[in-house]
């Protein structure tokens, strides 16, 4: 089965009992059993629940897994995962991960013992270097925010594999219609669904991919004991989000590449960071790893003033964290998403004053470029 049909004939399609051809809503928190213990498969829905079942069975098969879940939100899915470890593990992972991830492990997780270290990924030989043996896992982001850096899944995968690590990628940015880290090697995939998978602002949510029977019991396990679910009605929205996922990459993927090409042709802008440039430092591998770039860029304007203009004076982009939606939307960095990381640290990731990063939407692509071409004057 071709993706652009998985993404519609995947999982479960419809409903069953009824035919109907949309998945229901089953608004329900518990199930009848017609004896002590016997009952259709569902009893309570923490622990399991046929709209969201039908989700992450969906998810399970576009990420070629073994079992999938869907959580509350990104972050929920990204803690049950790491839930996964015991006190006194120890992860590797991307260093310029989402800040929410470094978050949760610097000022959360830390204080149940679980430790991290983080590396430029981008160059495997830096996770070599800090495999110790209270190692457990190598944890990817690839490509990254807001520098779209790029890290070799299956190189990463096989020196994990040699090492008896587990390997674990947050997809979020590529999505399951570009690159599936399962078929390169790694052991768990995650998303924040609320970007491309949800697709259209409207929804928080999380999913992950196993990519083993063991690893499906244990995370069932830490799921159903913690909680974090996704609620039915969010499923839906994902299911449905799904169904367009292939389309809305693809004209996301077009729109980008006119606009990464205006980008680097204007004199106001001085950098642009896209896996999809040839002079991209990783470009071969992105090309190699992932059917496409997806919808992520970063330029650069020179300064906190110029790029305070740029977005003011645009019309179709609006200002706002997030990315992976129909409509563009823009942030700068190093006063968003970034604020929190002192300058000087900014200064050695590369995350400038005057950078901008924009989530190209589905508006058209000379509608956009006009915006931004009136904008950089
Ligand atoms: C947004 C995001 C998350 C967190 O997801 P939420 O749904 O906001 O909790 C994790 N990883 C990446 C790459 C993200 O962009």
């Amino acid at each position: 089965m071709k993706k652009k049909t998985q993404l519609i004939h995947g999982g479960i399609f419809g409903d069953q009992t009824t035919g109907a051809v949309s998945t229901p809503i089953y608004q329900v928190s518990t199930y009848k059993q017609e004896q002590v213990g016997k009952h259709k498969g569902f009893e309570y829905s923490r622990t399991g629940n046929p709209t969201r079942f039908a989700l992450e069975e969906l998810i399970k098969d576009l990420e070629s897994g073994e079992r999938g879940f869907a959580f509350a939100s990104g972050m929920a899915a990204i803690t049950a995962v790491m839930m996964l470890f015991n006190k006194g593990d120890h992860i590797i992972m991307t260093d310029d991960v989402y800040g929410g991830t470094f978050r949760v492990m610097t000022k959360v997780l830390n204080r149940f013992g679980l430790e991290a270290t983080f590396v430029d990924t981008s160059d495997v030989n830096n996770i070599k270097n800090e495999i110790r043996p209270e190692t457990k896992a190598i944890y990817l982001e690839t490509p990254t925010n807001p520098l779209l850096k790029i890290s070799d899944i299956q190189a990463i995968a096989d020196l994990a594999k040699a090492s008896g690590l587990l390997t674990i990628v947050d997809n979020t940015f590529s999505t399951p219609y570009w690159q599936n880290p399962i078929s390169l090697g790694a052991d768990i995939v995650l998303h924040s669904a609320t970007k491309y998978i949800g697709g259209h602002s409207d929804v928080v949510a999380g999913l992950v991919v196993v990519n083993s029977e063991q690893l499906g019991q244990d995370l069932h396990f830490v799921q159903n004991s913690t909680g974090g679910v996704l609620g039915p009605q969010d499923s839906w929205l994902l299911i449905r989000g799904i169904k367009t996922l292939g389309i809305r990459m693809e004209e996301t993927e077009s729109n980008t590449a006119q606009i990464v090409e205006f980008l680097q042709n204007h004199p106001a802008v001085s950098k642009v960071f896209y896996p999809g440039l040839e002079t991209h430092p990783n470009h071969e591998i992105a090309k190699k790893q992932a059917a496409g770039f997806g919808g992520m860029v970063s330029f650069d304007v020179g300064s906190a003033e110029k790029a305070d203009e740029v977005f003011s004076k645009l019309k179709y982009f609006t200002l706002a964290e997030s990315l992976g939606a129909v409509e563009s939307l823009i942030s700068i960095p190093a006063r968003m998403t970034h604020a929190s990381i002192p300058q000087e640290r900014r200064a050695e990731l590369g995350i400038t004053d005057g950078l901008i990063r924009i989530s190209v939407g589905l508006e058209d692509a000379e509608d956009l470029i006009e915006d931004l071409a009136n904008a950089l004057k």
